[in-house]
C-alpha cells in the first residue's frame, strides 16, 4: 500500500487528514501505521526523520519517527516499494480505516530543511568553484547533527575562505530553489551532474538553483537561498581518499 507524499510537492505543509490504510503493532503502546498521504518527511537523503502528532477521534499519539524502504531497509526490517511508515507512541489502539488528522514539528522540519538546502547550495557553489563533479565527486551527505557534505578525491588548495565567500555569494542573490518531476532524459539536460544508478522508469525530482543548473533530490527545500541565512563553512578535512566539508547555518 502507497503512501502519497504530500511534502515532495509542497515543503511548507504542515498538516494533512489522512486514512489509516495498514497498523503494525511494534511493542507495547508502539505502533506503525501507513497513511494514505503524509507530510511526514521519512529519514533519508542525508534529511533527518520529521516528527508530530497524529490524532483520531478516540486515540492521539506521538509520531517519533517516520521510515521508507531505503530507511527499513538499513534496519533489517520489512518493506514495500512506495511505503512511509509512521511510528507512533500511543495509549490508544489504532486501527485500519480510521480518519487521522496530522501534524510535524514545523521547528524541527524548518531547521533540518534550511540545512539541507544549505548543503545543496554549498555542492551548487562546489559547482561553480569549477571543483564538482570535475575535481571532486559528490559522494553522499548528512544534514542532521553534523552536517557535513563528502565527495570523492582531495585537494592540495586550501578552499575553506573561497567556498565559504562563494557560497555566501548564492545566498546574498536570494536566488530561487525549485522542484518538479520530469523523466531522466530531461533532468540530464539540466543536470550539473547525476548519480548513478538513476531509476529511468519513473519521473525524478528536480532540484534546480535558479542561473545555476540541477541535482536529482528527494528531501525537502526552502524557496530561496537567503532564506537559510548566512551560511560557515566549519572544516575541509581529507581522509581516505575523501574530502569531508563541514557546515552550519
Ligand atoms: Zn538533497
Amino acid at each position: 500500500m502507497k503512501t502519497k507524499p504530500l511534502y515532495l510537492d509542497d515543503s511548507y505543509l504542515k498538516e494533512m487528514d489522512a486514512d489509516v490504510l495498514e497498523v503494525l503493532p511494534e511493542g507495547e503502546g508502539v505502533f506503525r501505521l501507513i497513511l494514505d498521504q503524509t507530510v511526514f518527511y521519512p529519514m533519508g537523503g542525508g534529511q533527518a526523520t520529521d516528527q508530530g502528532k497524529l490524532e483520531a477521534d478516540n486515540w492521539s499519539g506521538e509520531v517519533y519517527q517516520v521510515l521508507n524502504k531505503q530507511s527499513l531497509l538499513s534496519r533489517k526490517l520489512e518493506n514495500r516499494d512506495g511505503e512511509i511508515w509512521h511510528f507512533i507512541k500511543t495509549s490508544g489502539t489504532p486501527a485500519v480505516g480510521a480518519k487521522v488528522h496530522g501534524s510535524i514539528n514545523w521547528d524541527r522540519r524548518y531547521k533540518n530543511m534550511k540545512l539541507h538546502s544549505a548543503g545543496h547550495i554549498i555542492d551548487f557553489a562546489m559547482f561553480l568553484l569549477g571543483l564538482s563533479p570535475k575535481i571532486l565527486v559528490p559522494l553522499k551527505a548528512d544534514h542532521n547533527k553534523n552536517p557535513h557534505i563528502i565527495y570523492q578525491g582531495t585537494l592540495e588548495e586550501d578552499i575553506k575562505q573561497k567556498l565559504e565567500d562563494r557560497t555566501n555569494e548564492l545566498v546574498a542573490k536570494n536566488l530561487k530553489l525549485t522542484w518538479y518531476f520530469q523523466p531522466l532524459e530531461d533532468l540530464q539536460k539540466e543536470a550539473i551532474y547525476l548519480i548513478p544508478g538513476l531509476p529511468t522508469n519513473k519521473p525524478l525530482r528536480t532540484l534546480k538553483l535558479e542561473g545555476v543548473g540541477a541535482v536529482a533530490d528527494g528531501g525537502t527545500q526552502v524557496k530561496t537561498t537567503g532564506e537559510v541565512g548566512k551560511i560557515n563553512i566549519e572544516s575541509i578535512e581529507k581522509e581516505d581518499g575523501l574530502t569531508i566539508i563541514r557546515y552550519s547555518i
